[in-house]
């Protein structure tokens, strides 16, 4: 399995070499050959080469099997003419990248403050309020006047479908319930289509048990009681901000692990962003990359690697926990580690194993 590693921006190159140690550790252990293409995005992009991303990169990426991005500092970048694309624009849009999967579960051994969960949420990514990748070319948000900004939401039928078949899908291996995420009392027409498709597509899945929340009251109800959800779909926006929440409802946004995931590409990519409060200070939770790096593996396990990636996924899933659960971790989920130290801590676990 070959994976382009691309260590993003802020605290983007710390958790990326605890994720790169990770999966040199499972590669080794579990005989996957890993081959690693270590390369740039960002800033270290935009000084090499001009762009924070680059045609060349793409091909890269698109010949290989699996993208591991970190995250990247995306409100610097203001001027596409001047190089500064949204790299994860980029990767979501030129690989179809259309289902991003965000896991928020409690863990043994940090207090659970609002009892125990284990919930995913289904974001549709590639449309939505998103109005710099929602068209085929330029953006969808206009200055009018100096005064009046318009920004359009696309929403299609195939994009329902497609992300609702991914969230049915993940219900059947888990609890067998989908939650769909909407606020078709406003936007009637869009979230209408949103639904219905979620329903339409549900028909073929009778087991699983389906409801809907308006996603202003999911944001009290999820609060209250996290414990009711099991698979949460929704749209682009509602999403992103939706699975904030619950990562940090689980106990700290750097737990937030999540996959890109398209019909022939995926990309491992933390659910936060690049923390430029905390980056180069051996503060930032390295969990997240590694949640990633694991659900990259069991991605790859299940479309053509087979049981070897599918184990080391949950190696590294399991050393995650079994360093929080002894207090091995950094100071955001209650430890008194740094990143490297941590790191170090999950590398003990995969290698005693
Ligand atoms: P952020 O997600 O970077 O940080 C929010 C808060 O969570 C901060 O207090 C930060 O310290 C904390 N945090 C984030 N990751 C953590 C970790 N692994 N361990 C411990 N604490 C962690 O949000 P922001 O500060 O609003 O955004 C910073 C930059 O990141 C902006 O340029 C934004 O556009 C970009 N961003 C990028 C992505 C992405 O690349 N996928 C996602 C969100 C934001």
């Amino acid at each position: 399995m070959k994976i382009v590693v691309l260590p993003g921006d802020g605290i983007g190159p710390e958790t990326m070499a605890v994720a790169v140690d990770a999966l040199q550790a499972v590669s080794q252990r579990f005989d996957l050959g890993l081959q690693l293409d270590h390369d740039v995005a960002g800033h270290d992009s935009l000084k090499r080469h001009g762009a924070t991303v680059t045609p060349a990169l793409l091909e890269k990426v698109l010949a290989a099997d699996g993208l591991m991005l970190g995250p990247m500092a995306t409100y610097d970048f203001k001027d596409e003419s001047k190089g500064e694309i949204n790299p994860s624009k980029f990767f979501r849009k030129n690989l179809d990248l259309y289902a991003n999967i965000r896991p928020a579960r409690t863990y043994p051994g940090m207090p659970a403050r609002l009892g125990e969960f284990d919930l995913v949420v289904v974001r549709e990514n590639t449309e939505g309020f998103y109005a710099d990748r929602n068209i085929e070319s330029g953006g969808s948000e206009m200055l009018i006047t100096p005064d009046v900004v318009v920004s359009l939401r696309r929403i299609t039928r195939q994009c329902c479908e497609r992300i609702a078949r991914s969230a049915f899908e993940l219900a059947m291996t888990r609890k067998k319930h989908v939650t769909i995420v909407h606020k078709a009392n406003v936007l009637k027409i869009g979230d209408g289509m949103f639904i219905d498709m979620c329903h339409e597509v549900g028909k073929e899945f009778p087991e699983v048990r389906v409801d809907d929340v308006i996603v202003d009251a999911m944001m009290a109800h999820v609060v209250r009681a996290p414990d009711r959800y099991d698979v949460i779909v929704t749209t682009n926006m509602f999403g992103d901000i939706l699975s904030d929440l619950t990562a940090e409802l689980s106990g700290s946004l750097g737990l937030g692990g999540s996959l890109n995931a398209g019909r022939d590409h995926a990309m491992g990519q933390a659910a936060h962003g690049s923390a430029p409060d905390i980056a180069g200070k051996d503060l930032a939770n390295p969990a997240s990359q590694l949640l990633s790096a694991a659900m990259l593996l069991t991605w790859y396990g299940q479309r053509k690697g087979g049981a070897k990636f599918l184990h080391a996924g949950a190696a590294i899933e399991a050393a995650v926990a079994a360093t929080i659960a002894s207090g091995q971790c950094t100071a955001d989920v209650g430890g008194k580690l740094g990143t490297r130290a941590a790191g170090q801590a999950v590398l003990a676990h995969l290698r005693a194993a």
